[in-house]
Parts: C-alpha cells; sequence; structure tokens
C-alpha cells in the first residue's frame, strides 16, 4: 500500500491518481468498490455489440476546450450534439423547450404574439430558466410559463425528486431551461463529445501509468480506521499521507451525524427486433407514471453498430436511494436541499479535523456536477494537493 490513497475511479479520482503519478511522481493506490473503474460514466458493450452506458446516458457538454483538450490525451473523441424530444399529450414535442415546442403546444396561430414577446423579453438570452417564464408579469408569457411547468415539468420533477418543485434548491431547477430560439440541441454549451470507444477506455487510458496501482472490488471503508485522538488516518493498519476521497462522505464517518438523501435509479433495459425503436436517442416522459426517460443507446454511439439487426432501450424509474434496497442501492442524484446542506457541512467540518483528507467529486462534495465541471474542479484540486505534497 502506498501512503497516498484515492477512494473511487470516476473522473474525479482518475484525474488526480493521474495528475499525482506523472506530475509529482509519487506512487499511488486507487481503491475502488465496485468491480469495474469509471465510476457513473462506467460503459460497456452488450451481447449485441451496443455500447450501453449502465449509470445513465453522458454527454460531454463544456464551454471550456481544454476539457476537450485534455480528454484527447487519453482516447478519441467525436462531435455529437445531444437530441431529446418530449412525449406530452400523446404526441413528441422538442426538448429543450424551444420556438418549435411553443408552436407544438399553443398551435402556429397563438404562437406567432408569443414568439415575439419572447424574444423581446429574452433579447440577446439563450436559454431561459423556465421558472422565470412563470414569473414573468406579462400575462401570455407567464402563461406559457406555466402550461410547462404543469404539462412537463411539475410531474417530471416530483418523480425524478421524489418532492415538490419548490422543495428543491433552485440550482437544480435552472437545469431546465427554454432555447430562445429554434436551436434543438438538448444542451446549450459550443463543445459537445463523446468519447469513440467509451468512456471506461478512456479512464482506462488515464489510470495506466506505472505509479498508479488501481484495486478494484474493494470497498475502502473496510480498510480505513481515524484515530480521533491523534488525528491520524491508517489504511489497513498503515498511516496515511493524504486520503483523497470521491465516495460518499456520509459514509466515510459511519454515518455519525445522519444519512445524506440522494436519488437513485432503477433502469430497466427492453430489447426489440428491430434495428430502431424510438424516434430520437432519449425520449422523456413527463406524464408517464413511475418512469421518467428512455434511451436508445444505439443512437448516441459512433454508428459503428448501426448493422446490429435488434435495438435496445433502456428507462430510467426513480427511486429514493437505499444502500439495502437491491434496485436503488446506487446513489446518483444528491438532493439538495437546506437540510441536507447543513448535514453535508457537518461532515466537511469532520474531514478538517484531520488535515489530510482531500474531498473530490459528486459524492465526497455533495453537489451535481456535470462532467466538464466535475474535470475542471479535480485539476483545480490537483493544483493544491501538488501545492502540499512539495511542502511536505
Ligand atoms: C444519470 C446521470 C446522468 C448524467 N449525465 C451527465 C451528462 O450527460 N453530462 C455530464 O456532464 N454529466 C452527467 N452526469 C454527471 C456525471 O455522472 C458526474 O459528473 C460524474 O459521475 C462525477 O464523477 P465522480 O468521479 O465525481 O463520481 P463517480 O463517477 O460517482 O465516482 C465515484 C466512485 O467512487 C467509488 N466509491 C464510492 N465509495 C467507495 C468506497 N467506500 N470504496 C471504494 N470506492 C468507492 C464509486 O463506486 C464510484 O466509482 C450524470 C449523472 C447521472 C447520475
Amino acid at each position: 500500500m502506498n501512503d497516498i490513497i484515492i477512494v473511487g475511479t470516476g473522473f474525479s479520482g482518475s484525474i488526480l491518481a493521474r495528475k499525482i503519478a506523472e506530475e509529482c511522481g509519487r506512487q499511488v493506490t486507487v481503491v475502488e468498490k465496485r468491480d469495474h473503474i469509471g465510476g457513473n460514466m462506467y460503459d460497456e458493450y452488450d451481447q449485441y455489440g451496443i455500447l450501453v452506458q449502465k449509470y445513465g446516458p453522458h454527454f460531454l457538454n463544456t464551454n471550456k476546450y481544454f476539457i476537450i483538450e485534455f480528454l484527447e490525451q487519453y482516447g478519441e473523441l467525436f462531435p455529437h450534439d445531444t437530441h431529446l424530444l418530449s412525449f406530452i399529450d400523446g404526441g413528441y414535442v422538442q426538448l429543450p423547450f424551444n420556438f418549435r415546442t411553443v408552436q407544438q403546444l399553443v398551435g402556429p396561430k397563438k404562437s406567432e404574439s408569443l414568439l415575439a414577446k419572447l424574444r423581446e423579453a429574452f433579447y440577446g438570452r439563450d436559454r431561459v430558466p423556465i421558472l422565470e417564464l412563470v414569473d414573468h408579469e406579462d400575462p401570455e408569457i407567464s402563461e406559457y410559463g406555466n402550461l410547462l411547468f404543469e404539462k412537463a415539468y411539475r410531474t417530471y420533477t416530483s418523480k425524478q425528486w421524489g418532492l415538490q418543485p419548490e422543495q428543491i434548491d433552485k440550482y437544480v431547477l435552472d437545469r431546465v431551461p427554454m432555447a430562445m430560439s429554434f436551436d434543438a440541441r438538448y444542451l446549450s454549451k459550443d463543445f459537445q463529445y463523446l468519447p469513440k470507444e467509451g468512456f471506461t477506455a478512456l479512464i482506462r487510458a488515464m489510470l495506466d501509468h506505472p505509479n498508479i496501482d488501481v484495486r478494484c472490488g474493494m470497498d475502502a471503508l473496510e480498510h480505513i480506521a481515524f484515530d480521533e485522538q491523534q488525528r491520524r488516518i491508517t489504511y489497513d493498519d498503515r498511516q496515511v499521507e493524504m486520503l483523497i476521497f470521491t465516495g460518499n462522505i456520509d459514509e466515510l464517518f459511519g454515518l455519525k451525524y445522519g444519512r445524506l438523501p440522494y436519488r437513485s435509479l432503477d433502469i430497466r433495459y427492453t430489447y426489440e427486433d428491430k434495428k430502431s425503436i424510438l424516434p430520437e436517442e432519449i425520449i422523456s416522459y413527463p406524464q408517464a407514471v413511475g418512469y421518467t426517460r428512455s434511451t436508445e443507446y444505439k443512437k448516441i454511439t459512433y454508428g459503428l453498430d448501426q448493422d446490429i439487426p435488434v435495438s435496445m432501450i433502456a428507462t430510467e424509474y426513480p427511486l429514493e436511494y437505499d444502500p439495502d434496497d437491491e434496485k436503488a442501492n446506487i446513489p446518483y442524484y444528491p438532493v439538495l436541499t437546506e437540510d441536507s446542506q447543513k448535514l453535508y457541512a457537518r461532515y466537511v467540518a469532520e474531514a478538517e479535523k484531520y488535515g489530510n483528507i482531500v474531498l473530490c467529486g459528486r459524492l465526497a462534495e455533495f453537489k451535481y456536477y456535470n462532467m466538464d465541471v466535475c474535470i475542471e474542479h479535480a485539476l483545480e484540486k490537483f493544483k493544491e494537493i501538488k501545492g502540499r505534497i512539495e511542502r511536505a
């Protein structure tokens, strides 16, 4: 065992492992409790050769090109604009909600004045959160905002989070905007890419360094011990110089202040003997009972598997995270409420007592990080870690 221990092999743990190994010339041990690397970006080929993202569909999108350049060191990427449709009132409408959706939902005649008003009210803005429409002083805009909110948003959000929309942190609500144009790309960022060989291959290349020792199928918590008096951390009785933790922070401290809330997903797969099943790569179902969206993975891969005679859809059923439940034992989305943030702050204070714990990533920092933010954040954290290693 080395003295720098990294827990988790998602982007956060893998980027930090590579940077420390390469730029600090230090040996690191990376411990992963799943039997595979890659965290929630993990993908694998199914029995037909379709590349399936086991923990839900992931699309890399960023306004910062250095993120793409950073990842290209570990594998080839290809541009891919993500497209979604929403199934509302028996028909498909454009998602993101955009000017086309206005025409689809209110009809072309009524849309004429509404589109003019939206252009004027949100002049120069690319995307606007739905709540801004709801709260707008113009009754026509506000009525349309409410229509979207009621038909598509309230039900989807309630299913996704198991909460009423007003109980959820605004940061999460801001994630579903309306495009102030006919822009049909689901995500608005300038650079949208996918790794040609998949995310797992990219992360495998990142972890492939002589200074990195990866141990999968090992729960780090069974090996880590805290000495509260001495403020010491050991791993298998050996003193740890630095513990970089990307897992659930509440679990790191034995849930001593209680469990942080997460939403989980039960992802169910359906195969059909057809080359194509859905009209678009992802369909969202705000009005359906129990499930939120379906992904047809064949439509988002590089095109190499288009001749496969079958196709598959993965449908997401949101559930409350429960580590003891067979279907709900993966923490997907942190539930950001005032209470959960306070609870999280107590765990951070606990970690700070030791002085050598680095918390990084969506679980350890209890934040909804998109991959681009997660990558940039890990690169920033590395600068801090490098300084500490050099000073030691
Ligand atoms: C359904 C879904 C869809 C998403 N789609 C997108 C998208 O389209 N675009 C985008 O930019 N972002 C997306 N994201 C966000 C993206 O998944 C995160 O940014 C990314 O996973 C964060 O990586 P991470 O390394 O911080 O965490 P993770 O990938 O979760 O890695 C943490 C790792 O730590 C391991 N671990 C935890 N505890 C222990 C332990 N005790 N011992 C050993 N190992 C442990 C876990 O097994 C896991 O492998 C999506 C997220 C979800 C949930």
